[in-house]
């Protein structure tokens, strides 16, 4: 099967002289969750980042080595960000619904985009709750507002902002950080859904975390990519020393 998203030996480095990835190669199949995990400052955010060229945003920075997105080179000249932007969609750490209604918040980005006829915004905002897992619990309110929802359904919400817009790729940055147990079982059970349909690329908040969701996982360490491989290979028998002191709790 081909790659979804393909990086290739990719070096980057800030405006100050930190490099954040050295030499980090990897392959991301349709359909799967892709797993990055490791400790701080590792260079998860910065990967994902690089991802839909949010990185552009940063001054001063270096870059080597090539993404690909289905074969073509996201950083080739005459690439349209905005587009990529809409194909791969970022979901951050902290959920933020934008001011308004709940139905507000998913046909913003629509309208934007251009589209205006009430039943296919309609349509859009159903579905997009739906494949987020949040429309049974919202769809006798959703003229109020956003803010009112709890942490895992605000969420859930900018999960389904996301879909909105019809992505490929759904890019998540440590989405249950805030959550508690049950709200971020809730989000886990969206993931495993819209898997079936989209990319998903996920940092995970634990261990625990990357061991239930991924189905590819890449163990990253001071921007390297230590190891890679099937989830259950790499959390039962892993290859390298430190991704198994890592996993093991010995340091993190
Ligand atoms: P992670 O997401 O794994 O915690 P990051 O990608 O955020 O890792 O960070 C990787 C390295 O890059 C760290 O050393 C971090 O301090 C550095 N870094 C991240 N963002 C910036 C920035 N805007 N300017 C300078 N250094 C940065
Ligand atoms: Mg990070």
């Amino acid at each position: 099967m081909d790659a979804k998203i393909a990086v290739e030996n990719l070096y980057f480095t800030y405006a100050d002289g930190t490099e954040a990835l050295h030499d980090v190669s990897l392959k991301v199949l349709p359909n799967q969750i892709y797993v990055l995990f490791g400790p701080a400052r590792s260079g998860k955010s910065t990967l994902l980042r690089l991802l839909n060229r949010l990185s552009d945003l940063t001054e001063g920075t270096q870059r080597q080595g090539s993404i690909l997105f289905d074969g073509q080179d996201i950083f080739a000249r005459g690439v349209d960000v905005t587009d990529l932007r809409r194909r791969i969609s970022m979901v951050f750490a902290i959920p933020t619904p934008l001011p308004g209604s709940i139905r507000d918040n998913l046909v913003y980005g629509l309208k934007m985009a251009g589209i205006k006829n009430r039943s296919i915004l309609d349509e859009r905002v159903e579905r997009s709750l739906k494949q987020a897992a949040l429309w049974d619990e919202v769809k006798d309110r959703l003229n109020s507002s956003a803010f009112a929802l709890s942490g895992g359904q605000k969420q859930r919400l900018c999960i389904a902002r996301s879909l909105a817009l019809e992505p490929e790729v759904l890019v998540l940055d440590n989405p249950t950080s805030g959550l508690d147990p049950l709200s971020t079982a809730t989000v886990e059970e969206s993931l495993y859904k819209l898997k079936q349909q989209y990319t998903i690329l996920l940092v995970p908040h634990s261990v625990q975390q990357a061991a239930r969701a991924g189905d590819q996982v890449a163990f990253f360490l001071n921007g390297e990519l230590v190891e890679c491989g099937k989830a259950a290979e790499v959390f039962s028998r892993p290859k390298d020393q430190r991704t198994e002191d890592y996993i093991t709790g010995r340091f993190g």
